[in-house]
């Protein structure tokens, strides 16, 4: 059994040559076809001086040469960086100095931002350009030319599975990214235990939107590599209708989403008739799946099974997951923790707390990161030792816990808040909103208030067209929510902001309100 990630690719290319792995657009890679297109990407870092713990940054959206360059950057013995291509010069200025970045893979029609970024660092990566010529003024290689002009194994670079096999950065929704840095033996293991819980086979197809910088995303390549199925990349689900078609047309199997997706899908006339009778899966994770919603889809595509899933970049994207056998039962469950994982809700200090108590959810297991790439105050804080001297990651998510030990998100520690004394969790606000048909996203937050220290506030983002009115909303309310609950403030929007991930970015409102309104001080 593979011990590496890159094992993965070489088994299934030794194992289904033939079989498709990846389809972008009007392109596709066979197994064999990716594992040699990496081979020869994996030789060229090599020439390019890569070896055991240098870091290769990837800069592509979702794409082959994205995959082919993680697979290579393994083979060559590397580390992989996921860079967003949407960053500005000066971000990624200062992240090839802090991860020190030997090579970038970067595309050619990037180059304006890309070329300053690299004359400010004072060590320069070399640059693999994605293009069809070399970017004028810019030194490096062509991808294209190292892929056709390479036709050897790379060196074994000798690693072993507690060798990092990438730095990824998380979400970015309460601050600015973190790196976290995980083994060959993080990916190894979640990706044998999500592929064992979908029940992936290689007849499965799935469509992927989700960006490949974001661990969600990354993790159906890897459990795709693994099994031997095909991943449809998408470059992201800004055309909903053109992906739509494309899941029609590749009889697409698996759908995983972040409840941005699933309400631009909901939202969607041609959805409703589409033929996706293929759908074997759907799953969710990244942020909480109003109930609404849930139900939505579960009536839309009854033959499908649906997967509650949680997890963080720290803990190699998954911690834990709901079987669709108890989706009846426990439908606000996202699930017990995956195989070689264990997550216990926990006091301040790490002491377990009884079944329906709320604390903040503490996970061991062979998921956890080994910390964050050069931030010792922040891995201090999040890993901490257990009774026992091992390893306990403090997530900083509130849950509560089941006697038969399933898990219930109730929200990230700093977005609860306290109105007229009460604690306020935006998730079960957001939760009744989303019970109107009219909304599409919701986002609940505190808000500076004479009267009630910090008085709740929604953001809406009404489906086209829906007629929703103040006084409506707060009648719904009225009926499902203790009345500190029910917003006093009501604001439309036609979006909200969002991370990468396709994650509301409730501290951007926050901070925007706080700019506004003078200052809000988060109250415990
Ligand atoms: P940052 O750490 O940079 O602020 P982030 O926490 O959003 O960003 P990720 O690692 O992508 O970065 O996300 C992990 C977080 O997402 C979890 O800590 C949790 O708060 C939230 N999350 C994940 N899955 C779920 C879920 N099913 N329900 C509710 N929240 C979820
Ligand atoms: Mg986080």
């Amino acid at each position: 059994m593979a011990h590496l990630v890159q094992q993965f690719l070489a088994e299934t290319a030794r194992r289904v040559p033939d079989r498709t792995a990846l389809i972008a657009g009007d392109a596709r890679r066979s197994f064999a076809e990716l594992d040699r297109e990496s081979d020869a990407v994996a030789c060229a870092l090599q020439s390019a001086g890569i070896g055991r713990g240098d870091r290769v940054a990837v800069m592509l959206e979702n794409s082959i040469e994205y995959v082919a360059g993680l697979f290579a950057t393994l083979k060559a013995g590397g580390v992989f960086v996921p860079v967003n291509p949407s960053i500005k010069s000066d971000k990624l200025t200062y992240l090839l100095a802090d991860a020190g970045v030997r090579v970038l893979i970067a595309p050619a029609a990037l180059a304006r931002q890309v070329l300053p970024a690299l004359e400010a660092v004072e060590t320069p990566p070399a640059v693999l350009w994605v293009g069809a010529g070399l970017p004028a003024g810019a030194a490096g290689l062509l991808y294209a030319d190292a892929v056709a002009g390479q036709r050897r194994q790379p060196t074994d670079p000798g690693l072993i599975d507690q060798d990092l096999a990438a730095i990824m950065y998380t979400s970015g929704t309460t601050g600015r990214p973190k790196g976290v840095m995980l083994t060959h033996a993080n990916y190894v293991n979640t990706s044998w235990a999500i592929s064992t819980y979908l029940e992936n086979t290689p007849d499965d197809v799935v469509m992927c939107v989700l960006p490949l910088t974001f661990g969600y995303g990354l993790s159906q390549v890897m459990t795709g590599a693994r099994v031997g199925f095909t991943v449809v990349l998408e470059r992201s689900f800004a055309f909903p209708m053109e992906t739509l078609k494309r899941m029609v047309q590749h009889r697409v199997t698996g759908l995983p989403g972040v409840p941005t997706v699933f309400s631009t899908l909901l939202g969607l006339d041609a959805a409703k008739t589409a033929d996706l009778d293929s759908l074997r899966y759907l799953t969710n994770a990244a942020a909480p799946l109003p109930a609404a919603h849930l139900r939505r889809l579960r009536e839309r595509f009854p033959q499908a099974h649906f997967h509650s899933m949680y997890g963080m970049t720290e803990c190699c994207t998954r911690i834990s997951t709901l079987s669709p056998a108890e989706l009846d039962a426990k439908p606000a469950s996202v699930g017990r923790a995956i195989p070689n994982c264990e997550a216990f809700v926990a006091d301040e200090e790490g002491n377990r707390l009884p079944p329906g108590q709320v604390g903040e959810l503490v996970v061991r297991g062979a998921n956890v990161m080994r910390g964050y790439w050069n931030r010792p105050e922040e891995t201090a804080r999040r890993l901490r030792r257990g009774p026992q001297g091992e390893t306990l990651l403090f997530t900083g998510d509130l849950f509560t816990q089941d006697a038969e030990g399933h898990l219930y998100f109730v929200s990230r520690k700093d977005d609860v808040f306290k109105c007229r004394g009460e604690k306020v969790s935006p998730k079960e606000v957001e939760n009744a909103l989303y019970e109107l048909d009219g909304v599409l996203e919701a986002c609940v937050i505190g808000v500076p208030d004479e009267a009630d220290g910090l008085a709740v506030k929604a953001f809406l983002v009404p489906r086209d067209g829906a007629a929703l009115s103040e006084a409506a909303i707060r009648q719904h309310c009225r009926g499902r929510l203790e009345s500190h609950l029910v917003p006093k403030f009501i604001e439309f929007r036609d979006s909200l902001p969002k991370t990468d991930s396709g994650k509301i970015r409730r501290a951007e409102l926050v901070g925007e309100m706080r700019a506004s309104d003078g200052s809000i001080c988060p109250l415990s």
